[in-house]
């Protein structure tokens, strides 16, 4: 193996390998390194992604990757068409979303498909340890590689990300049940908040099909107390007044536990040679935890700088900008209200009067990381007019 690299991409899921999949097509000598031994397993995601059309209402200003915009209707297990949110008394707002399940593992697999179509060479079975200039790599392929350009879409636990100097933002931790034979709602994907089943966050159903479900919690470890994932989730399956009825005779065919940064991006995203993308830049929506979007538009964006950077018409420094011009305003929006909505989160009875003040198309507008005006009063209220 030569150490000459052009571009290395480390992390197969949506980000690295649409980074790799955008490189090679335009030219670029590209490896694309994954720890895992099969891309795509396992799975840590719910699988919920918003059709093309609700996505370009999210993320006005972003290219979507033909990837993201059309996923192959194989790898679609399941649409939904609303959108409903449950305030911790169990009142109801929802809102029409056309949304599409996809299969994650088959997902991740296609992607990485795409890559090696566009002459990526895939390395699975194979760690990189990070290096700013080279990188280590053990596993299936051993030795030392020193690449033009490192893209390091390596998840929420980013070796490179660490490396750089940014410190650990703010996280989600999840758990989540792949359950069958509930008694759902299929046209829904369904949120529900409150402190004693999803404390500092939200519980999830994501309809698989008519019978089977994506089941999670993902919650904030500062708002956890002495309490575990498994005690938490298992208490909103059997004894939520709602979801409960939906999911208590259900049986689980898969725990699945991630993280999710909540935090937004980092004090850098660019380094030398090194561009973060996805995750391993704080790249999800703090509002909803949707990651895959966000990650394929920076895989896309990274790819490109990267072979721009080659070819001498673009310089890596672009990158940040570039990222910033696409969705930086979304994601900065997404976390401010993530910020807002925190302080209420800590009290069940501010929640409750939150939800009944707003309509369900702001509930929405708030789901795309908007602000409308009705949470902006309600923030005023609880802050005393300090942050406007
Ligand atoms: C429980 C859960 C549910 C979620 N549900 C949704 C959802 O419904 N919709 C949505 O949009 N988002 C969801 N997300 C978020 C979404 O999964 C992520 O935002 C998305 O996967 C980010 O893609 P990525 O390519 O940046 O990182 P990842 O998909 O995490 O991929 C990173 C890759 O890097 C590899 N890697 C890491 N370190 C190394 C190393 N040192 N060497 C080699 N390889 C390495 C890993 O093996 C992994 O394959 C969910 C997350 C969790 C945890």
């Amino acid at each position: 193996m030569s150490d000459k690299i052009q571009v290395a991409v480390v992390g197969a899921g949506p980000a690295g390998s649409t980074a790799a999949e955008v490189a090679a097509r335009l030219g670029a000598e590209v490896m694309l390194i994954d720890a895992k031994a099969e891309i795509g397993t396992p799975v840590q995601c719910g699988g919920f992604l918003p059709e093309a059309h609700e996505l370009r209402a999210l993320l006005p200003k972003a290219m979507l990757p033909a990837a993201l915009a059309d996923v192959p209707a194989r790898y679609v297990l399941h649409r939904t068409k609303i959108q409903r949110l449950y305030s911790p008394s169990g009142s109801c707002k929802e809102f029409a979303v056309d949304g599409r399940v996809i299969d994650r593992r088959a997902f991740d697999r296609h992607l990485a498909h795409l890559a090696a179509r566009a002459g990526a060479r895939i390395c699975p079975a194979t760690r990189a340890r990070a290096g700013l200039e080279s990188i280590e790599l053990s596993g299936h392929l051993r030795g030392a590689i020193r690449p033009e350009v490192i893209i390091a879409a390596d998840g929420p636990h980013s070796g490179f990300s660490r490396l750089m100097g940014n410190s650990v933002g703010e996280r989600g931790i999840c758990l989540e049940y792949e359950m069958v034979d509930v008694d759902i709602d299929s046209s829904a994907a369904e949120m529900y908040f409150g402190t004693r089943y999803a404390p500092g966050g939200y519980a999830w159903i994501i309809p698989l099909g008519p019978d089977s479900a994506n089941v999670g919690i993902g919650v904030r470890a500062s708002y956890l107390g002495r309490e575990k994932l498994p005690q938490i989730l298992d208490r909103f399956i059997w004894d939520h007044p709602i979801a409960g009825e939906k999911l208590k005779r259900g049986e689980v065919l898969a725990v699945m536990r991630g993280t999710v940064p909540a935090g937004g991006m980092p004090e850098s995203i660019r380094q030398g040679n090194v561009l973060l993308a996805g995750d391993s830049a704080g790249q999800v929506l703090a509002t909803s935890g949707g990651g895959i979007p966000l990650a394929m538009v920076a895989g896309r964006v990274a790819g490109e700088t990267a072979a721009g950077f080659l070819q001498g018409r673009a310089s890596l420094e672009e990158y940040e900008l570039n990222i910033e011009r696409e969705f930086g305003e979304e994601l900065g929006r997404s976390v401010h209200i993530r910020k807002l909505v925190d302080l209420a989160m800590k009290s069940d009875r501010m929640m409750d009067a939150i939800f009944a003040a707003l309509l369900p198309e702001h509930m929405k507008m708030i789901m795309r990381a908007q602000l409308p005006d009705a949470l902006c009063r309600v923030r005023d209220l609880m802050q005393g007019s300090r942050l406007r």
